[in-house]
């Protein structure tokens, strides 16, 4: 479903990301992990042509992102991306919210943009919150708001970036178990996270970044499994936040 192909990619004369080769297979969940700084939120990025590559190539569901002849807006609108902080609309109702992308981008009648949107709150919990407007919710209610928006586009895909990382300790799990859910249905999902409790509930693989570099890309067994299996970085990684 994604493939990452040798991407490079600059900032000015910074190198942020070197090399980069991956892939997540449709309905494939993937754990990318690393310390801060690495690139994981870059990487993420150019997935869904966030950020521009200058080297490489990125195919999302058969569909080179670097091709001039690429619809990007038109990719972007069929995986789904979750931030760190919602970055929900303030002045929007949490139904304007999940109805306002079906509307105008994929062109779906009103009414059935609400039925969408309304199922997919029942789904994360927050049926009742439908008419509030996101200030008026906790952060673990905005960010499942975040995820129930992403899922109204019916993405082939989701990204998320840290989307726990924001949040108050006891709001993390209600946003956790949505994801797990979604892993579970089968959804195809790349996970910028240091959860390593979801990780290792639903990941099929972790991918550990160092220095704009993919380290280790392996089964997750691998990766929680032997530590002398690992780079000395990964194991130092981990060290720090188990
Ligand atoms: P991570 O998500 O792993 O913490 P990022 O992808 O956010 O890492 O950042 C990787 C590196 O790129 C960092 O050194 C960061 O300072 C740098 N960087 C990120 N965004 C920009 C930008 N827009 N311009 C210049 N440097 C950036
Ligand atoms: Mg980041």
């Amino acid at each position: 479903m994604i493939e990452i192909k040798n991407v490079s990619k600059w900032y000015g004369s910074f190198r942020v990301l070197t090399d980069c080769t991956t892939q997540v297979s449709k309905g494939e969940v993937v754990v990318v992990c690393g310390p801060s700084g690495s690139g994981k939120s870059t990487l993420i990025k150019t997935v869904n042509a966030l950020e521009p590559i200058q080297k490489g190539d990125i195919i999302v569901d058969g569909t080179s992102l670097t091709d001039p002849k690429t619809n990007l807006p038109k990719v972007r609108s069929r995986v789904g991306m979750v931030f760190q902080h919602f970055e929900l609309f303030p002045h929007l109702t949490v139904t304007q919210n999940l109805t306002l992308a079906q509307i105008k981008v994929l062109n779906r009648p009103k009414e059935e943009a609400i039925a969408r949107g309304v199922k997919l709150l029942d789904r994360v919990g927050l049926s009742k919150h439908k008419d509030k407007f996101p200030g008026q919710l906790s952060g673990g209610q905005q960010q499942r708001v975040a995820i129930a928006r992403a899922l109204s586009m019916d993405p082939i895909a989701m990204l998320f970036d840290e989307p726990t990382s924001a949040l108050d300790p006891e709001m993390v799990n209600e946003v956790l178990d949505v994801m797990v859910d979604l892993a579970k249905e089968g959804m195809t999902m790349m996970v910028v996270t240091h959860e390593m409790g979801f990780a290792r509930k639903v990941a099929h693989r972790v991918v550990f970044m160092d220095a704009g570099a993919i380290v280790e890309d392996c089964p997750k067994e691998e990766f929680f499994g032997d530590p002398s299996a690992r780079s000395e970085r990964a194991q130092y990684f981990l060290s720090k936040i188990l």
